[in-house]
């Protein structure tokens, strides 16, 4: 029986504010869920502390809110410990075991848990990490964050804050991540669909939401009038065009920036080290370690 977005809701009601951004981006991702016909039953949602880590309770498949930071540790250990689940064929495409996704927003990412980023990348871990990034901490009332402009007015920062900001583009290109995207919560099919093909791509799967915070600091303006799509001629292979195109600060540009799907997913190197390794003890394990 085809499972339809409403078989994805959770019966918990979103207490987001009326407006935020985030809801766009539960809407998107159930609606990926249900195009891809995900079972459920091997779909895991992690998130950490922040208003958008409240996602998992409106999902309708397997959840953790988390501790503050560490969506990506808790989304590699579910992942890690689950690698023989079988395959699941959907739509001629294939979403190799069970599907992962780490949500959160950009303190929790980028501040709290700041640390675990390049290690989920450069292993390449097989999940889908999606940040929406509202450049503020909403949840404890408006401090700047991490992608907080230079100059933001808040409560904490009357004078106003005095960092650059990070671009994550560049964090997850310079980490090697294989698949790296942006998108805005006001563009609802662009999101859907790099959520799809983030949920195909075998390997860390990073994808930027710029999601206002109606709250505390409202972007909606500011992105409809810097937000692009990508130059149609980019090509998501030629990662230094990617790389230029991440450092344009005045063209948010939204779409795929780069994928690289020759290399290996970490749960692939993980079944040929257990393949290579076979049925042994652990003293034939150290018997055979030769410094
Ligand atoms: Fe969304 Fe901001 Fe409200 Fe939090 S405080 S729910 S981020 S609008």
């Amino acid at each position: 029986m085809e499972l339809t977005v409403n078989d994805y809701k959770s019966s918990v009601k979103p207490i987001w504010c009326p407006g935020c951004g985030d809801y766009a981006v539960l809407n998107a991702l159930l609606r990926a869920f249900a195009q891809l016909q995900l079972d459920p039953a091997r779909t895991v949602v992690a998130s950490g502390i922040g208003c958008s880590s409240r996602f998992p309770a409106f999902v309708k498949t397997y959840g953790i809110h988390g501790v503050h930071g560490r969506p990506l540790p808790l989304a590699t250990g579910i992942k890690l410990a689950n690698p023989d689940l079988t395959v699941v064929a959907v739509d001629k495409h294939c979403v190799e075991d069970a599907s992962v996704i780490a949500v959160g927003g950009d303190g929790d990412g980028f501040s709290i848990g700041g640390g675990h980023f390049p290690h989920a990348a450069r292993r390449n871990i097989d999940l889908v990490y999606i940040v929406m990034d509202n450049s503020i901490y909403g949840m404890t009332k408006g401090q700047p964050s991490p992608t907080s402009p230079e100059e933001l007015k808040t409560k904490a920062s009357p004078y106003g804050t005095q960092e650059e900001p990070l671009n994550p583009i560049m964090m997850a290109l310079a980490y090697d991540a294989t698949f790296v995207a942006r998108t805005f919560s006001g563009q609802l099919k662009e999101m859907i669909d790099l959520f799809v093909q983030a949920l195909q791509h075998p390997g860390f799967a990073f994808i930027q939401v710029l999601s206002p915070c109606v709250t505390f600091y409202n972007t909606y303006d500011q992105y409809r009038n810097s937000v692009r799509p990508l130059p149609a001629e980019h090509d998501p292979g030629n990662k230094m065009a990617a790389i230029q195109l991440a450092l344009e600060t005045e063209t948010q540009y939204t779409g795929l920036f780069y994928r690289n799907t020759a290399r290996p997913a970490y749960s692939q190197v993980q079944r040929q080290l257990i393949e290579q390794a076979g049925p042994k003890t652990l003293d034939d394990i150290l018997k055979a370690y030769q410094p």
